[in-house]
């Protein structure tokens, strides 16, 4: 755990909509979609770039948790969304997963999915 790292503070103690082995589930402070979620895994690691820190096995169990959490908050159809850096959009340097599902607020994703200079 990083002692500077938001995200590392809300897995150790946020409000958790889901818990695996390894990986808990939050809601986003500031939805984009009716459903809005995020996926934390426990493991410290700043970006997908570096998902290979992760054990193969530790990685499957993420990529299954996310589907278990889509599952969960009632979702069939939704949308995955990982940024990736500054330039993809990342503003919090722990990796994480956007689950996003139902409707959609337009403007807000047109924001997100913009870069600084369009
Ligand atoms: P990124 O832009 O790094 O892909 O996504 C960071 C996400 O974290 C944003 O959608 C933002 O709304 C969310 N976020 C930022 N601070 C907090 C917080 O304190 N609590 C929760 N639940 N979400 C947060
Ligand atoms: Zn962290």
């Amino acid at each position: 755990m990083s002692s500077d790292c938001l995200f590392c503070k809300l897995v150790a103690e946020g409000d958790h909509v889901g818990k695996g082995n390894g990986f808990v589930a939050i809601r986003d402070i500031n939805p984009m979609a009716e459903t809005h979620l995020l996926v934390l895994p426990a493991r410290h690691v700043d970006t997908f770039r570096d998902v290979g820190a992760f054990p193969d096995e530790e990685a499957g169990r993420m990529l299954r948790f996310v589907a278990e959490t889509a599952k969960a908050a009632g979702l069939e159809d939704y949308r995955l969304l990982v940024n990736v850096g500054p330039g993809g959009g990342q503003t919090v340097f722990h990796l994480h997963w956007h689950v996003l599902g139902g409707r959609f607020d337009g403007t807000r994703i047109a924001k997100t999915l913009a870069t600084e200079d369009a």
